[in-house]
């Protein structure tokens, strides 16, 4: 379950923080994650359950900003939300298009204490 080392390297950008802020623990998590991360929600609630135990993050609020994803097309260059990868530009019809949001997965900001 690839969810699981996705909670496990959160875990360890939380400690390197905690740590070098002199802080016991994380009291508040902000995530970000695309729609095109590639990350199954009910799987990483599941994992973080699991993951987060004796680590700083284990009484930290979690917050999860869901990034809905965005494509440009390559042919008429029009910018449209993007339900799933490999979806035609609504504009042109064209599938030649560029993801330019939607793949993050990243820890937007953690509050120690
Ligand atoms: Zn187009």
């Amino acid at each position: 379950m690839h969810e699981l080392s996705i909670v496990m390297s959160v875990v360890d950008i939380a400690r390197d923080q905690a740590i070098s802020h002199n802080a016991s623990k994380v009291d508040k998590i902000e995530l970000e994650i695309g729609s095109l991360a590639g990350v199954e929600m009910a799987a990483f609630t599941f994992a973080w359950k699991a993951g987060v135990q004796n680590t700083v993050l284990e009484k930290a609020e979690r917050i999860i900003h869901h990034i809905p994803a965005r494509a440009k097309c390559m042919s008429c260059q029009h910018e449209f939300e993007m339900m799933e990868l490999y979806s035609p530009c609504p504009n042109c019809g064209d599938y030649f298009n560029e993801v330019i949001q939607g793949r993050e997965l990243r820890v937007k900001s953690l509050i120690v204490s």
